[in-house]
């Protein structure tokens, strides 16, 4: 009985051979010396369409944001690219990826999502979304950030030898866009001065948007001071080997997934096929913050 627990404990490590060698980043800015919360909102269009109700609030409020834009996204929403193109004081557009992606060499597949799996496809994966990035915004991206926020270690050297630094996070606002929006709100509203916070403005269907619209005004209302990451010193720092719930990495990923099936709020558990996932919301309702500040969710 015993043996068979111990085989069962080794075999779990044994199938998961990425769990050692994958990097979560966590990202810090400088915090202003006037004493003012000082923020960096990043928001990841993956692929489908804009979420007009976070891109309206950032537009209302002035709030400066980085956006991560995948070379997928950016040929479909021309218009959106055009309304942030015109404020480039507001808006800095970075890579997320030719075709999102996730940038691990070690494994073949990621909860059922194919990865890059080697350097080749890693490098085409970065310098296409790079590519893309320049093509429309004519400038060069400086930060990348994979669809997953994830790395092998050889992913975030070849990022660096691109000329892109890897952008980590430290407040995961809406965990793949799967919470609800009074969730998220709070969660951005309780954002701490030097926090990078995730989030998505490309789910238009998701209760999460609003949520985000919300904080973002609450932020602004309170004084917060808004910057994006090519104007501020950051602090990068590894995070320790995967600890990220499935569900929520999961959630990451499928955010490209079902671009085209709407909402499906309130399903949970997790499926057994790759074509089954779908978006799950943590169990229990309110996620656990613990993290806050720390980056690890
Ligand atoms: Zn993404």
């Amino acid at each position: 009985m015993r043996r068979t627990a111990l085989i069962f404990v080794w075999a779990a490590f044994a199938v998961s051979p990425s769990r050692a060698t994958e990097f979560e980043p966590r990202l810090h800015v400088d915090k202003s010396p006037t004493g003012a919360r000082t923020v960096a909102l990043t928001f990841d269009a993956c692929s489908g369409a804009i979420d007009r109700r976070v891109l309206d609030a950032l537009l209302e409020t002035g709030a400066k944001a980085t956006v991560f834009v995948t070379g997928r996204w950016l040929r479909g929403n021309t218009e959106a690219l055009g309304l942030m193109k015109a404020r480039p004081e507001q808006f800095e557009i970075e890579n997320h990826g030719a075709m999102h992606v996730p940038t691990d060499t070690d494994t073949a597949r990621i909860f059922g999502v194919k990865t890059a799996g080697t350097m080749e496809a890693v490098r085409a994966e970065i310098a296409g979304g790079a590519e893309a990035v320049t093509k429309a915004t004519g400038a060069k991206p400086r930060w990348f950030r994979s669809a997953t926020a994830r790395y092998t270690r050889d992913a975030m050297e070849e990022a660096g030898a691109q000329g892109q630094k890897i952008a980590g996070y430290s407040l995961n606002a809406d965990m793949g866009a799967s919470l609800p929006a009074p969730t998220v709100e709070k969660r951005v509203a309780a954002a701490k001065s030097g926090d990078v916070v995730i989030a998505h403005i490309n789910q238009p269907t998701r209760s999460a948007g609003a949520g985000l619209a919300a904080g973002i005004r609450a932020l602004r209302a309170s004084g917060a001071r808004f910057v994006r990451l090519d104007e501020v010193e950051t602090r990068p720092e590894d995070g320790p080997p995967i600890s990220t719930p499935r569900r929520e990495v999961e959630d990451q990923l499928h955010v490209q997934r079902d671009d085209h099936r709407g909402d499906q709020p309130g399903r949970d558990g997790h499926p057994a096929g790759s074509d089954e996932l779908t978006h799950l919301r943590p169990a229990g309702g309110e996620p656990d913050q613990r993290d806050h500040g720390e980056g690890k969710l």
